[in-house]
């Protein structure tokens, strides 16, 4: 569970550090305001996101599934700023397909932690891996980081691209490249 009191400690903390009052009136009820939303942008660590995925429905076909522009919020875990945009997931069913908005779902809970974007993808990639056994899936995520963009080198509008392969897709450019073809274009 998360400690609150801690949390709050840390916010005042780091407000005295660069030279705030912490009495006065705007910032009073910070810390507290911090603990909150912690419990929000931070849930995710205290749940299994591919839980979502045991809802599943049997299909005849196995053709490619795509969900994209799936809009996420997370955190770098090296300066505790928000990177945000869009995920897209494409899998091979086995049999198997998920609910679409259990996909948005599961992205949802990897996104509520903090990370690198890296093993964000990795691990959304894995959880279809595990919980639907699909012949092949591919994840990709494309985010602006604030901490590129409103500090450091000062790109705005310049996004990260994160790209996972497992299964059939690993190593199959033609297959990659009819996903990448959906992402953009369809
Ligand atoms: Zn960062």
């Amino acid at each position: 569970m998360m400690d609150y009191e801690k949390i709050r400690e840390g916010v005042r903390l780091l407000l005295e550090g660069i030279g705030e009052d912490v009495d006065r009136e705007g910032l009073r009820e910070t810390p507290d305001r911090i603990a909150r939303m912690c419990a929000e942008i931070y849930g995710g660590l205290y749940e299994d996101p591919g839980e979502h995925l045991k809802k599943q429905f049997t299909v005849e076909r196995n053709d490619m599934v795509i969900e994209k522009d799936i809009t996420f919020y997370s955190t770098c875990e090296h300066h505790l700023l928000p990177f945000y945009g869009k995920a897209h997931i494409g899998y091979i069913p086995d049999g198997k397909v998920a609910g679409l908005s259990k996909l948005a779902r599961t992205v949802d809970g990897f996104a509520r932690r903090p990370q690198i974007q890296e093993k964000m993808t990795r691990d959304i990639a894995n959880a279809l891996e595990k919980h639907l056994k699909p012949r092949g899936v591919i994840v990709m995520l494309e985010a602006e980081h604030t901490c590129m963009t409103m500090r450091g080198i000062k790109k705005p509008g310049s996004r990260t691209v994160t790209i996972v392969a497992l299964g059939a897709f690993e190593d199959n450019m033609e297959l990659q490249n009819r996903f990448l073809d959906m992402v953009r274009n369809a």
